[in-house]
């Protein structure tokens, strides 16, 4: 049965209560300019922060709400290294073909997994750990369709209730978070400033998550493909296994290597979660 999410530390709650409160103000302004008669610069404010608050969340390069990495550190890059991550797992029907795949290319990669799928298949999660892989936070639940505009308690939930069942089934924290589909929310800074989480995004992927044809995933995962590169790719999906192993050649064709990132690895205790 799952652990209910710990409770949000105190300091945590003041944050987001005054974040919260922020993020009502450009309602208030426009209601205000609404209830004088500007009806024109109702309209500027009110678009002026859809079109800030979207880019915000919306665009996974954007930093207007939190810090995040994108790429791994010049002294990787120098070293034609790039780290290859897989989302949304463990899965069953794939993970273990992965993961024979990369023993194969002797390669390592960062396996961001889902809080609830995690729990059904905490071998999985064992067996990606103990093959020298890395294990990163995904959420608890993947709402990848409103992560953007969750409210803080929800926020909190998803990243310390995955946290808490990866933990629990690792021995040790993860250190990486990544967020569904990329996206950003103004609330999501203070759990993983709590939890002692770097954020993760990318910068080069093929589209896989939608993308049928690995041959057209694997000419995207080109045009992009760096030293240095962060790859998203998912485990789960029909052609997970083929495109990793395209992926890999591609690699080597490139003379590049498949590490894991320096920072922060191999994975540092786990803070308190219920410090304040
Ligand atoms: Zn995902």
């Amino acid at each position: 049965m799952a652990l209910p999410p710990p409770e949000q530390p105190p300091a945590c709650r003041r944050e987001n209560t005054r974040r919260f409160l922020a993020s009502l103000l450009p309602a208030l302004a426009v209601l205000a300019l609404l209830a004088i008669g500007h009806w024109g610069w109702a309209l500027v404010v009110f678009w002026a922060t859809f079109v800030v608050i979207g880019y915000g969340s919306i665009l996974p390069s954007s930093r207007l709400f939190g810090p995040h990495v994108s790429e791994l550190s010049s002294h990787q890059a120098q070293k034609n290294q790039v780290w290859i991550t897989l989302d949304d797992g463990p899965d069953p029907q794939t993970t273990p073909a992965l993961l024979d795949v990369l023993d194969r290319y002797q390669s390592k990669a960062g396996f961001f997994l889902i809080g609830d799928k995690a729990r059904r298949y905490p071998e999985l999660v064992q067996e990606i750990a103990k093959r020298g892989h890395l294990i990163g936070n995904h959420s608890q639940t993947h709402p990848a369709a409103n992560f953007w505009i969750l409210r803080p308690n929800r926020m909190w939930a998803e990243v310390a209730g995955c946290q808490q069942t990866l933990t629990s089934i690792l021995g040790f924290a993860p250190v990486w978070f990544r967020p569904p589909v990329g996206h950003h929310n103004l609330f999501l800074s203070v759990p993983l400033r709590a939890l002692g989480l770097t954020m993760a995004i990318w910068n080069c992927r093929g589209f896989d998550g939608v993308e049928k044809n690995p041959q057209r995933i694997l000419k995207r995962i080109a045009r992009s493909l760096k030293p240095g590169s962060i790859i998203l790719l998912h485990d789960g999906t029909s052609t997970c296994v083929e495109v990793l192993e395209g992926t890999l050649k591609l690699l080597s064709a490139h003379g590049l290597q498949a590490a894991l990132p320096e920072r922060l690895h191999p994975p540092t205790p786990a803070p308190s979660l219920a410090e304040s």
